[in-house]
């Protein structure tokens, strides 16, 4: 049986001025997985990331996804081809309401552009289809809420609604869990495990607890170059892996 991955990178580096932050990078990401890019800081993770969305463009390598070559396509391309980044694109409008805020994003989905003064009956199609994202994310009764009130895991859950709105095949999550407490994190991983159902996550994510309760598969970066691949068994017994986060 042959594997089906909606991501694939050949190759992949990425150079700064002769100094190599991606290199050699290859990855296959199956349809449907929940995959984790894991290693030190500075290892090359956030770059990857800039890469796949598009935001920058690699030195060598190849980007396919659903297998054509997207390597050179430009960022809103890749999103509207269901590639899309949580968080850095769906940065969410601190004082408008959380309904509003997905409100928003379904629209840019529908016309790549908003028209909040709109009508209530024009809006209202959206505003069933908005709380629907929002009881999805355990949110519906913080709909009319402002969403500078919001807790900080709240927030990060609104985050993940407003890009459910834009309904992504591959979701990508930037650290999801940063800066959060144990019950926002169990919360917001509880979250991304319900929202990966019917689609495929890739994540950078820096809690090996969380990593190891959601991810089929964990990429090791090390020095910007795969170290080790396997599900987190497997990576999590690998003595280079514990040597490269100790720094030993
Ligand atoms: P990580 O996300 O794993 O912490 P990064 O991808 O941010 O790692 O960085 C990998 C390496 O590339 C680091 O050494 C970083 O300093 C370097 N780097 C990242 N972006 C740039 C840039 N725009 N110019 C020069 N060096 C960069």
């Amino acid at each position: 049986m042959s594997t089906d991955y909606v991501l694939q990178t050949t190759d992949l580096v990425k150079e700064f001025k002769g100094f190599t932050a991606v290199d050699d990078v290859s990855l296959n990401i199956e349809r449907g997985s929940i995959h984790a890019l894991i290693g030190p800081n500075g290892a090359g993770k956030t770059t990857v990331f800039n890469l796949l969305t598009k935001f920058l463009s690699p030195t060598r390598g190849r980007i396919l996804y659903n297998g054509r070559d997207i390597t050179a396509m430009k960022p809103a391309s890749v999103a509207r081809l269901g590639l899309i980044r949580s968080f850095q694109i769906s940065a969410v409008f601190p004082h408008l309401t959380v309904l509003e805020n997905v409100r928003i994003a379904l629209q840019r989905k529908e016309s790549n552009s908003f028209h909040f003064w709109r009508s209530e009956k024009v809006l209202e199609p959206l505003n069933a289809k908005a709380l629907e994202l929002l009881d999805q994310v355990g949110l519906a009764e913080f709909a009319r809420t402002t969403t500078v009130d919001l807790s900080y895991g709240r927030k990060r859950a609104l985050e993940i609604a407003t890009t459910l709105a834009l309904d992504p095949e591959l979701m990508l999550l930037d650290e999801p869990t940063q800066g959060m407490g144990h019950e926002d994190v169990d919360v917001v991983a509880a979250l991304i495990k319900k929202v990966s159902a019917n689609r495929t996550i890739l994540m950078v994510e820096h809690n090996l607890h969380v990593v190891s309760r959601l991810a089929d598969r964990i990429t090791v970066l090390q020095r910007g170059a795969v170290l080790t691949e396997g599900d987190y068994d497997t990576v999590s017994a690998d003595p280079r892996v514990k040597e490269a986060y100790l720094g030993v």
